[in-house]
């Protein structure tokens, strides 16, 4: 039997979709809790650039759930982006990466990493977004410039005169973007050579079968030879062999990311990350 205030606007639903959402409910709720418990970690993933130095790291959230252990983004970013709880846990994550981003001006061999933060399009879209990147900035006291915004193409679908703004605003102060997952989504080109970005990342669904799939290794050549005519670095996403690292480089990416290099990991452990191949 449905309960409270369910009972009137659940009854229209079948089953299976009533237990859908009293599942998502449960979990939009243990979110809420996890927020507030400080169940949220940040693991980091190192770029190389092409030389094979580390050159920047991108914050991965992890939901350190009491019962259930590590969970990754993909089960609670949908349900976060959908109940709005991308915006106290879009903006724990960058606090967070800031503050990471300050105990790395401490120490000279990580002072000048760069650290990129995913965010979602409808943090981006939230009216005090600016001003709670450029609080979080003030706040740590950090270089602007060490903070990188990886935004994907789907915040490009309308108001992109209102997004493109938004960017300059924050370029202005000197952070960075990325644009995430490149080649999945919808670009309209002429978009593309009038935002402030300064990375496109290459897909890892195009990166996977770079060798063996012409499509793919096209693809791939492409947003390389896109990326160099708009003047921006590219950054493949989900390097896994050696090969594929060399078919990269070959073609000109300029940086790289991936199992190969190091997997997502706690932020003490980036010291000994191993060196290039
Ligand atoms: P993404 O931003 O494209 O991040 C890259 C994902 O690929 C990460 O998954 C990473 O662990 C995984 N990966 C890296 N190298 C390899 C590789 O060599 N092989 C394979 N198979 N996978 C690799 P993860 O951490 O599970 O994150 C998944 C997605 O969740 C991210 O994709 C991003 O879209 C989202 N996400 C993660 N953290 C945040 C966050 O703080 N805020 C928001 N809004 N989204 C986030
Ligand atoms: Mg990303
Ligand atoms: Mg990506
Ligand atoms: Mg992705």
């Amino acid at each position: 039997q449905a309960k409270g205030a369910g009972r009137n606007t659940l009854r229209f639903f079948d089953p299976a979709m009533q237990s859908l959402l009293a599942a998502q409910s449960a979990l939009e709720a243990e979110m809420r809790q996890g927020l507030r418990a400080g169940d949220f970690v940040l693991h980091y993933q190192p770029q190389l650039d092409n030389g094979g130095r580390l050159a920047g790291v991108e914050a991965l959230v992890r939901w350190q759930h009491p019962q259930r252990g590590l969970i990754a983004p993909g089960e609670f970013i949908g349900l976060a982006e959908s109940s709005g709880l991308i915006q106290p846990l879009g903006q724990w994550v960058l606090e967070a990466a800031c503050e990471q981003i300050a105990r790395w001006q401490r120490d000279p061999e990580l002072r000048r990493l760069s650290v990129a933060v995913n965010v979602s399009a409808r943090q981006f879209r939230h009216p005090d977004f600016v001003s709670r990147v450029i609080g979080a900035i003030e706040r740590t006291a950090i270089p602007a410039d060490r903070l990188k915004l990886e935004l994907t193409e789907s915040l490009l679908l309308d108001n992109v005169e209102e997004i493109i703004a938004r960017m300059n605003v924050l370029k202005a102060r000197g952070v960075c973007f990325a644009l995430d997952d490149f080649g999945t989504g919808y670009s309209s080109l002429a978009y593309l050579k009038r935002l402030p970005l300064d990375q496109l990342k290459i897909d890892r669904s195009f990166v996977r079968d770079v060798l063996t799939d012409p499509n793919d290794a096209a693809i791939a050549r492409t947003i390389i030879a896109l990326g160099q005519t708009l003047g921006l670095h590219v950054l493949a996403e989900g390097v896994e062999t050696r090969d594929q690292h060399e078919f990269l480089v070959a073609h000109g990416c300029d940086a790289f990311q991936g199992y190969l290099f190091g997997h997502p990991q706690h932020p003490d452990v980036l010291n000994t990350v191993a060196p290039a191949h």
